[in-house]
């Protein structure tokens, strides 16, 4: 098997890395020192289309494939792991929830500004005692009328306070078992992501709710 990058490829590594040293390279240990989010670095990244790879031109991104994305994760992180994540926590996390579960005009809303770069995504999954295990999720979800109100606190968001738009995910119910008399056992809970954007005040994108059996 050939495992050499294609022409296509080899040009998207260079241009990348040529972006990385020329410009994120001589600002990254300031930037992790001062702790700062790199806004111009990725206001560039994005007009050079570094923030939708494998999106399709028609929605915003690049157009190109997986490997194109992975070339450019990788090449952004040789020079800064910060900057490498900011990117692939916006494309992977933020962007595909909507990508693949959203319906066209959520695409049109939500995942074009994203896919441009116009707006950062973030995907807010972790808390206190949620991490490898997503089912110690505690954030709740419920409905009142045509909203969603959330209850629950994230930690550890890559983009949290500079995103547009955020995927969170949340428990809708606990289903109880009660297996004997004194130990109840949880044993159905009913998870949601919903997606919701700051720009425009909170709204419900979709929720893809899926049970998840301890
Ligand atoms: C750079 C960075 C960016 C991040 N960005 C995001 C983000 O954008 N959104 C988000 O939601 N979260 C984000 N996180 C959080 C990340 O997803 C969690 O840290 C991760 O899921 C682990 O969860 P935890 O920290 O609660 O650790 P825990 O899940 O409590 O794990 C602690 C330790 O226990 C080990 N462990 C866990 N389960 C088992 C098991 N079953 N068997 C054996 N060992 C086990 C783990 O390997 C680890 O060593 C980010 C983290 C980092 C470091």
């Amino acid at each position: 098997m050939d495992f050499a990058l294609s022409p296509q490829h080899e040009e998207i590594r260079r241009t990348v890395r040529d972006f990385a040293e020329k410009r994120i390279a001589p600002a990254a240990d300031e930037m992790e020192r001062k702790g700062e989010f790199p806004t111009e670095i990725i206001r560039e990244a994005a007009s050079l289309g570094l923030l939708g790879v494998p999106y399709p031109e028609e929605i915003g991104g690049t157009g190109l494939d997986s490997l194109a994305y992975a070339i450019t994760v990788e090449e952004l992180s040789r020079v800064s792991g910060s900057v490498g994540i900011i990117v692939s926590a916006h494309t992977s996390l933020g962007c595909n929830p909507i990508w693949l579960a959203g319906t066209d005009e959520q695409k049109e809303r939500y995942l074009r500004p994203m896919a441009s770069g116009e707006v950062i995504g973030a995907y807010g999954l972790t808390e206190p005692g949620a991490g490898s295990d997503s089912r110690g999720t505690r954030t709740r979800a419920h409905r009142d009328g045509e909203d969603w109100i959330l209850n629950g606190g994230k930690r550890f968001i890559t983009n949290a306070g500079v995103a547009g738009t955020y995927i969170v995910t949340a428990v809708m119910a606990m289903l109880y078992n009660y297996r004997g008399f004194h130990s109840p056992m949880v044993d159905l809970c009913v998870y949601a992501s919903l997606a919701i954007t700051l720009v425009s005040g909170f709204h419900y994108i979709y929720h893809a709710a899926r049970i998840i059996q301890p």
